[in-house]
This record gives C-alpha cells, structure tokens and sequence, in this order.
C-alpha cells in the first residue's frame, strides 16, 4: 500500500493507494497537528503501506525538512524517523516539484513550469524531462524573489518578496496592515472597494508569471493552487497581459493554462523514487 500525502500551509491532505486503487482519503489541519505526528497516526491506523511519499511545502533535502515559511516543522529528519520507526520507505520533496511531475507527465512534454497561488507562491519546474533542483533542492523559490519593500514580513523573514503581493498570505497580511475587516480573498476585496490590494497581487502576479517564461522558456505553464481555483479570470487576465511581462520568444508556442489535475501535488507526491 502507498501513503501519498500533500502538506500545506493549511491543509494536510492523505491518500492510500493499492495496486493504482484510491482505497482511503484523510484530511487534518496543519494548525492542529504537525506532519509528523500524524504520518505515525496513519501508520499506526493502517499497517500495510510500504511506502510514503510527501508532497511538503516547504525546503527538504535528502529527507530532512530545512525551513517552511507557512507551517511548524514538529521533526526536522523525518526520513529517518519515520522509516526507522516503521520500516516503511519515505520520499519527501517540495510540493511544487512533485506537482511538476504530476503536470509533466499529464501533458506529455519535456519542458513545463507549474505555478502555484495558494497560501504560498510556488514554482516547480522540469527542463529537458528533469525537475531543476540546485545544489541543495530550493532551486526555482520564486516567492521569494525580491519584488518591492513593504512594511510586511515574510515567512522567509525578509520584507520584500514577491509573495507578499502575490498569494494567499500576502493578500491576507494586506488585509491585516490595513486593519481592514474582509475575507483574504480577491472577490471580498473587490466588493469592500479595496482595489488596490487587488491591482498589486494582480501585477506581481503578472511579473511572476512573466519571470517564470523569460527564465525558463516552457513549452507549457500550468497555474494551479487556492487562490486560481477560486479566482478563474486570472487565467484569461494572464493571457490578455503577458505580453507586457515576458521576453516576445518566450512566448512563441507556448501553452498557458489552469491545471486539469485535481491535486498534481499528491499525485506527484506517488510518483517520487530514488
Ligand atoms: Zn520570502
């Protein structure tokens, strides 16, 4: 049996595989327990899964967990921990890597980037069929890029990335600053008349998605996670705009489109292997 699990800034997300059959599904909230803590309660729950793959969103290199600006880290080695205790095999990698796994074997190509608005704003991509890692996995951290100084603070702990403009957080610590009473969404915003929270994600957004083509020059861009899911203009926003953000060939055959995939993160986090 196979553990696949998705762990967000909000959710915890888990699905048991055996022989390719979707035989149980599992959610928890990140506030309430750490990662840890409930892959044992799993493990504990169903006895024959052999191996677990982790879709985390956070940096992890090697099996250990370095930093997570979105949630508490109850074990750092969890590799260790978790196989030791268990005797189980377990994978874990950035959650916009395994999305990008999951993405590239869905469309079929070589060369695709999957951007992510959620709690977070991620990038994972493959070039040349292989997901670009960096020398210590936290290659393509595109939220982290610097953008503008505000007077937030970033998970990272710096006060200029490009993700406190563009995602889920960065709109909610907006909100936050500005003492505003109002959901942490786009459309609550619009309605409140708060445009100008609106027009800064809509414009980082639009750098981020122009950085990802020059940088990378796909032949494929999935947008996927929260914040697209639940604001689906932003895709016909992003075509009608990119011109502006991207190098002109960058942009010659490229496909820009929503993920079809309802959660390419867990998927790709069964498709991890040594
Ligand atoms: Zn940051």
């Amino acid at each position: 049996m196979n553990l696949a699990i998705d762990a967000g800034g909000t959710h915890l997300r888990a699905e048991l595989w055996q022989e390719g059959m979707l035989v149980a599904q599992k959610e928890a909230k990140s506030s309430e327990i750490g990662l840890c803590a409930w892959i044992e309660k799993l493990l504990l729950e169903y006895k024959k899964v052999a191996t677990v793959g982790i879709s985390y969103a956070g940096q992890v290199e090697d099996g250990i967990i370095h930093s997570s600006p979105n949630m508490k880290v109850d074990c750092y080695n969890i590799k260790e921990v978790i196989e030791q205790k268990f005797g189980v095999k377990l994978y874990i990698q950035n959650d916009l890597n395994c999305a990008v796994l999951a993405e590239a074997k869905e469309f079929g190509v070589q060369n695709i980037c999957a951007l992510y608005v959620g709690t977070g704003l991620g990038l994972g991509v493959v070039d040349g069929g292989r997901v670009i890692r960096g020398a210590h996995n936290v290659a393509t951290e595109l939220g982290h890029i610097p953008y503008k100084k505000t007077a937030l603070t970033c998970g990272c702990g710096r006060n200029n990335c490009l993700e406190l403009f563009a995602s889920g957080s960065g709109i909610a610590k907006q909100i936050a600053s500005k003492n505003l009473i109002c959901d942490p969404t786009l459309e609550a915003l619009k309605d409140t008349g708060e445009d100008s929270i609106v027009a800064s994600f809509e414009e980082a957004f639009l750098a981020a998605v122009g950085v990802t083509l020059t940088l990378f020059n796909p032949q494929v861009l999935v947008l996927g996670g929260g914040v697209i899911e639940a604001n689906p203009y932003l895709e016909e926003f992003i075509l009608k705009n990119i011109k502006k953000y991207a190098l002109p060939n960058s942009l010659q055959n490229v496909t820009i489109c929503k993920s079809r995939l309802k959660s390419a993160p867990l998927m790709g986090a069964l498709l991890l292997k040594d």
